[in-house]
């Protein structure tokens, strides 16, 4: 099997990491399908980006915090390229406002979660049963699960707990689908980025330069998407073709503790 008839699906891939993902794994030969839940022109920025380089993609709409969505999203990918043999679970959504967990309001908790937690909890049962049936790829595997977490999974910021809780539970979710699928040869993985460049941190930059400059993480630089899709290509290229359920940290040392 060649890399050029293997297909990834990126959630979230308009913009920021996603985009550079999607990017990343487009220009390495994958077939890839691009989701977005509103910025159209956004997906389809990435994907004439990806024909340019002579790659095939296709964006599809799709709210991954709705059932319906989800279901759409699979069957859309798989009816395009013919099958899907690698789940990048991106797209994530930040509170609408940073609140104090005594004043956080049940709204924005059911959102973060419906779509930080749920949704790739269940893309993740369905892009599992699509590749069950896969023939293996490179790496003897019939596809590959990587979520897209963050140091939020394990460290505290009380003025955004609903993000902490739903990252915290897609490090469990990773640990479940990694022992659940590993007799069906699938790859499951969690990335934990840092603090990188994008829409998402565009509102705290000053703050972020402060705390760079000033140590916050050993490597004194911004992560850029890019960091994040290196990684996520080496998965998909199967150099971890004898692990499985790991964290990789891309954040700059951020993980270690210093005195
Ligand atoms: P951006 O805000 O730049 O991009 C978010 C992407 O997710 C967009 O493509 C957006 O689509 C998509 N998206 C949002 N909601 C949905 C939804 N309901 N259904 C489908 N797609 C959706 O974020 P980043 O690139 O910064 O973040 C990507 C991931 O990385 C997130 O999970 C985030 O939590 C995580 N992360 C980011 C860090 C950072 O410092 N930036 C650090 C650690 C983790 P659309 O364009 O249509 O809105």
């Amino acid at each position: 099997m060649t890399i050029e008839n293997r297909t990834a699906l990126i959630t979230g891939g308009s913009r920021g990491i996603g985009r550079a993902i999607a990017t990343a794994l487009g220009f390495a030969g994958w077939n890839v399908a691009v989701n977005y839940a509103s910025s159209a022109a956004a997906a389809q920025e990435t994907v004439e980006h990806i024909a340019a380089h002579g790659g095939q993609a296709h964006a599809i709409r799709a709210d991954i915090g709705r059932s319906a969505d989800r279901k759409l999203l699979i069957t859309e990918t798989v009816a395009r390229f013919g099958k899907l043999d690698l789940l990048v679970n991106n797209a994530g959504i930040a509170p609408t406002q940073r609140m104090d967990i005594l004043e956080a309001t049940e709204e924005s908790f059911d959102r973060l979660i419906e779509v930080n937690l749920k949704g790739p909890y269940f893309l993740s049962q369905l892009a599992a049963n699509a590749m069950k049936s896969n023939a293996p790829g490179p790496d003897q595997r019939v596809g590959n699960i990587v979520t897209i977490s963050s140091i939020s999974a394990y460290t505290a910021s009380v003025n955004r707990g609903d993000y902490c809780v739903a990252k915290a539970g897609l490090a469990m979710m990773t640990k479940l689908f990694a022992a659940r699928l590993a007799e069906l040869n699938i790859g499951v993985f969690e990335i934990r980025p840092g603090i990188i460049a994008t829409d998402m941190t565009a509102g705290v930059k000053e703050k972020y330069d402060t705390l760079i400059a000033n140590g916050l993480t050993p490597i004194r630089r911004w992560g850029q998407p890019d960091d994040v899709a290196r990684a996520v290509l080496a998965i998909a290229e199967g150099r971890f073709a004898f692990s499985t359920g790991q964290v990789i940290d891309v954040d700059g040392g951020f993980h270690l503790r210093t005195l």
